[in-house]
């Protein structure tokens, strides 16, 4: 499930206050057209009479005239019908007032078949959310495996990215169906952190939750929890987000303070996802000696073992970029 329980239980909230919210919008409303037609509501009253006494009559085993029944219930319409138009109004006014007309606000559809599911508008809600959640932002948007530029490589560094591309296309494609961790390594402006976007949006896009954050943001949010919250289900909360999260994405990996704090952390957050077969992308400037040197051997360990190791080299290509522009 991509959404955490807390989102789930906020959605439906909103759901909870957009119902009382139109329920009280409904009524204000049903108020200023009775009161703009007086007649409205003994036509109403009639209507739904003639209805209870032809249902009566049914349960009774009387039988009624259904064609008698319906030839005045139509009459009645009409001239509610007649009424309302004549003042541009129509029966859709006198209806409860919803945000989506499909669930009635419910946020879920029951199909021919019994089958409950989420509703448009939920899957929406849903996929706001998720994008709120990833500290992604905007950029996201603009990045995908459509506009991947090419221009200004060639030789090993255009072979370096068309295999990082090819990788990272793969991963995204077939994520779910097989449990892959990622880390894409290599000079400053490579493409790396491009990549992980591009794979990121795919997934968000699919309704898969993503986490995307620098080492720097990472490491201080894990100091927050851990010192700041005081609140044992808040602290876990905001711990499951980072360790059930579909896709983490740890970017820059190397550029935050490492001391034994950020060690273990480090250790304690990739070794829970990979027990909970959650996947992992991290980008790094750092080559794999530095990373050997930089971290502990059960971290390298855990990174040499059970991740893909995807190697960017070449110019810089928003210097590229600015060159050409
Ligand atoms: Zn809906």
């Amino acid at each position: 499930m991509a959404l955490t329980n807390e989102q789930y239980d906020q959605i439906l909230r909103e759901y909870e206050i957009r119902r009382r919210d139109n329920e009280i919008k409904s009524a204000e409303n049903r108020a200023g057209l009775e009161e703009g037609f007086p007649k409205l509501k003994e036509l109403e009253d009639r209507l739904s009479r003639l209805y209870i006494s032809g249902l009566m009559k049914d349960l009774d085993g009387e039988g009624r005239n259904a064609e008698e029944t319906e030839k005045e219930a139509a009459a009645i319409k009409k001239e509610i019908h007649d009424m309302l138009d004549e003042q541009g109004f129509s029966e859709g006014d006198l209806e409860p007032i919803c945000d989506c007309y499909d669930c009635h606000d419910t946020g879920f559809i029951i199909g021919e078949d019994g089958i409950k599911t989420k509703c448009h508008c939920f899957k929406a809600r849903e996929l706001e959310l998720l994008y709120e959640n990833s500290h992604l932002g905007e950029q996201v948007k603009r990045c995908n495996f459509d506009n991947v530029s090419y221009e200004g490589r060639e030789g090993e560094d255009l072979e370096s990215l068309k295999r990082a591309v090819s990788k990272a296309k793969d991963f995204a494609e077939n994520f779910g169906k097989d449990f892959r961790n990622i880390i894409f390594y290599g000079t400053v402006g490579t493409g790396k952190s491009f990549l992980s976007y591009c794979i990121s949006d795919v997934l968000l896009k699919s309704h898969r939750s993503v986490i995307y954050m620098s080492a720097n943001d990472l490491f201080d949010r894990i100091g927050d929890i851990s010192f700041r919250m005081n609140e044992i289900g808040e602290r876990n909360a905001a711990y499951r987000e980072l360790t059930d999260c579909d896709l983490l994405v740890i970017d820059d990996l190397g550029t935050e303070l490492t001391n034994a704090f950020t060690e273990s952390e480090l250790f304690a957050l990739l070794n829970g996802r990979l027990l909970n077969r959650r996947s992992t992308i991290i980008s790094t400037n750092l080559d794999l000696s530095d990373i050997r040197d930089r971290y502990s051997d059960r971290v390298f360990s855990r990174l040499a073992g059970d991740y893909e190791f995807v190697k960017l080299v070449g110019k810089d290509f928003r210097f590229i970029r600015r060159e050409n522009a």
